[in-house]
């Protein structure tokens, strides 16, 4: 974890000059949140293992969450997701999902998936776990009476459900931290959004465990995936595709509140280099996701309505694995001129959010994605 705190602090260096005049951190022109929608059936109540008021605290975070699962354009991944054909890499073995058929109907794959997902409510469940380099994890419960799969995405002959642990952080954040006084509106928001974006993307591991039917190794979701650093990891997909790049905070110490940065996927043999490449994203575009005007949108003109992050303040390691700010680039509420700063300490070259999936491991009565 020590290049964790390095990194984070020298991005914070970097980054320090502009986190005021981009709104950062915090940004008085935000609007409070007015989502009012249904809580998805699958993020219900007795899903969760927590109190009732902790659930209460969570609820704007789910109504986002549920927007992500009951959106027709943003349910385009989860059809590729659940009936994609997997195909296997001519050259590498790689296994990677192609579209799946058109259906006669051609809502009839977008009602499948509705339902398989409306049907993961008796497959999942949530917790939070003192975890300690990752924001969730999903594992395979054996210990729980199996239900029935009826939907066709999922594998009818698995016995088992799925479990989804998520860090303790946001637990003791929200029970302690979210209705104080102290707290800002945009550190409410940055929670919210990060919390909402950590559950759908282990849900995407746990959808993806009932459709194989168990711990066998994940595919990449699509064939872009697999040529990019995204890879096989279909919670990064999900991201990737919704966002434009994996949501990450600059500081996991700081999480889950933390200033709130997308990793950009870049191609497959660049990022083997050891290349990465972030972008701060700021607090009108997190805001953004919590109006109902947002959501109105995506319903009318599908997924390019996708508030896609700004990329102003471009970040990326160097040959000599050093820190560097591209370039700021003038943002109309802006006077700066374009800077170029760095930062020379070296670090290890690696990105501060580890995977959250991993092939079946011997831990039980749970087993660890
Ligand atoms: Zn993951």
């Amino acid at each position: 974890m020590s290049e964790v705190a390095s990194a984070s602090e020298d991005i914070l260096k970097l980054l320090q000059p502009y986190i005021d005049h981009y709104g950062l951190l915090d940004d008085s022109t935000i609007t409070i949140g007015n989502l009012r929608n249904a809580i998805h059936p699958v993020f219900q109540r007795s899903n969760f293992d927590t109190s009732k008021d902790t659930y209460d605290t969570l609820k704007p975070a789910l109504r986002l969450a549920s927007q992500f699962l009951q959106n027709d354009a943003l349910l385009e991944w989860w059809v590729q997701a659940g009936l994609g054909q997997e195909v296997s890499d001519p050259t590498t073995g790689q296994v990677y999902l192609n579209p799946p058929p058109k259906a006669d109907d051609p809502k009839d794959n977008l009602r499948t998936t509705m339902m398989a997902l409306a049907e993961m409510r008796y497959h999942v469940r949530f917790s939070f776990d003192p975890l300690t380099d990752v924001f969730g994890h999903t594992t395979i419960d054996r210990t729980r009476p199996s239900r029935p799969k009826k939907n066709k995405i999922f594998n009818a002959d698995f016995k088992a459900a799925t479990q989804i642990g998520l860090s303790d952080l946001f637990e003791w954040w929200a029970s302690l931290y979210y209705t104080s006084d102290s707290t800002t509106e945009c550190q409410r928001l940055r929670f919210n959004f990060f919390f909402a974006v950590n559950i759908v993307h282990e849900l995407a591991h746990a959808f993806g465990v009932m459709r194989r039917g168990g711990g066998n190794a994940e595919p990449c979701h699509s064939r872009i995936d697999m040529l990019s650093s995204t890879g096989a990891e279909m919670g990064w997909s999900w991201e990737v595709w919704t966002f434009g790049g994996q949501i990450a905070p600059h500081d996991d110490f700081a999480a889950p509140t933390a200033m709130l940065v997308t990793a950009i996927p870049l191609p497959r043999e660049v990022a083997a280099r050891g290349d990465r490449k972030i972008c701060p994203v700021p607090m009108w575009w997190i805001g953004q996701w919590f109006q109902t005007s947002t959501w109105q949108g995506i319903e009318q003109h599908g997924r390019k309505a996708l508030p896609r992050p700004p990329r102003d303040l471009p970040i990326q390691l160097d040959d000599h694995a050093e820190w560097q700010l591209v370039k700021a680039k003038k943002r109309k509420r802006d006077s700066d001129v374009e800077v170029t700063q760095s930062i020379s300490r070296p670090l290890k070259r690696r990105l501060w959010r580890s995977n959250t999936w991993a092939p079946e491991t011997s831990l039980s009565p749970l087993l660890t994605y």
